[in-house]
């Protein structure tokens, strides 16, 4: 059984998570996905939460068990993953899962439900301004700034695979215009 599914993606840093945050408590009958992650929590995040935290030997099993609709190796031995287990856990209350993952782990999905998905690229204004909200955020190394700086270089050139791209100018408005999008999807 497969419901619908919303996919938020971006390069790191250009808002998606703000977005989807918005669109979670705008529309009560969407629900986050939890991906499943090897990499350790940030202070405030809960496991079960913002993610399942679990082992890169827990992770590899579940690849095994074919537990995963996509993973990506995200960053340099750091795995994250949406499990099947979550899409069938949201499904089961009747709502509608909303992922927000990378550009990779996007077009999979995409491509598994191409009928049911509703896939929004958040573009930030520019490289530099990305940058500038990276390092204003204050959670991330320099260096782990620089790696999702030129990852980001690449993955804007994909935003052409979504149903939808939202630029990120001012966050109120790329909010609503996300809303819109997200209102007539869950409407058809
Ligand atoms: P962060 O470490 O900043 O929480 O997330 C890093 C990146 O991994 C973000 O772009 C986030 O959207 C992405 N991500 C989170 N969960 C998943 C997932 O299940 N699959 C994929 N492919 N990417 C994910």
């Amino acid at each position: 059984m497969s419901g619908k599914i919303i996919i938020i993606t971006a390069p790191s840093g250009a808002g998606k998570t703000s977005i989807t945050r918005y669109l979670l408590e705008k529309f009560p009958q969407l629900e986050f996905s939890v991906s499943a992650a090897t990499r350790p929590p940030r202070r405030n995040e809960k496991n079960g939460v913002d993610y399942y935290f679990i082992s890169v030997e827990q992770f590899q099993q579940k690849i095994e068990a074919h537990a995963f609709v996509e993973w990506e190796m995200v960053y340099e031995g750091k795995y994250y993953g949406t499990l099947k287990s979550e899409l069938e856990r949201i499904w089961a209350l009747e709502k509608v899962p909303v992922l927000d993952i990378d550009v990779k782990g996007a077009i999979h999905v995409q491509r598994k439900f191409p009928a049911n998905a509703l896939s929004i690229f958040v573009q930030p204004p520019s490289i530099d301004e990305l940058k500038k909200r990276l390092q204003s955020r204050g959670t991330e190394s320099e260096e782990s700034i620089a790696t999702r700086v030129n990852k980001a270089s690449y993955e804007l050139s994909f935003s052409h695979s979504f149903n939808e791209v939202i630029v990120n100018h001012q966050l109120d408005k790329a909010c609503t215009d996300t809303a819109e999008v997200v209102l007539s999807f869950l409407n058809t």
